[in-house]
């Protein structure tokens, strides 16, 4: 559920954004926060769905982008995965198992500020950083035995 003051979090980045707050984009977020775990844009689709069943798969896409854009939702790309959303914009890392697609996220990993640590190393104008964690899940790994 979405709290009073996270609702008005959200309506003040749409706010200073320049984007409006349409009630398809906050069926999104809601589908999104509602949703277990890190979703992708069909998952996110069919859940916003039930809430409106006027949004539409394009509008969709586009309400992510916008909300990635203002930071109130992380994209997340892994090889062979389409991209995943998370809700969860703090400093995090997650992990996905290569064969069933499961992602959590790996609690107790500080990899310190890995965007300054990265910059200290070469002259490009870093502007953001990311790491593709993938992995063998607990389950997967019964199945091999
Ligand atoms: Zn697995």
């Amino acid at each position: 559920m979405v709290g009073a003051v996270e609702r008005d979090e959200v309506r003040e980045r749409f706010r200073r954004s320049g984007y409006t707050l349409t009630s398809q984009r906050r069926a999104v977020l809601e589908a999104l926060r509602d949703s277990e775990g890190h979703p992708s844009a069909e998952e996110v689709y069919l859940a916003a769905k039930s809430r409106n069943p006027k949004v539409a798969l394009g509008t969709v896409y586009q309400a992510l982008s916008v909300l990635e854009e203002i930071g109130l939702i992380e994209a997340k790309r892994w090889s062979e995965s389409p991209v995943r959303y998370d809700v969860n914009t703090e400093p995090h890392h997650d992990i996905r198992c290569t064969r069933c697609d499961a992602v959590e996220e790996i609690p107790g990993v500080d990899l310190g500020d890995f965007a300054a640590h990265i910059r200290e190393n070469t002259p490009y104008d870093v502007t953001s950083a990311s790491l593709v964690i993938e992995g063998v899940c607990p389950a997967c790994q019964t199945q091999d035995g």
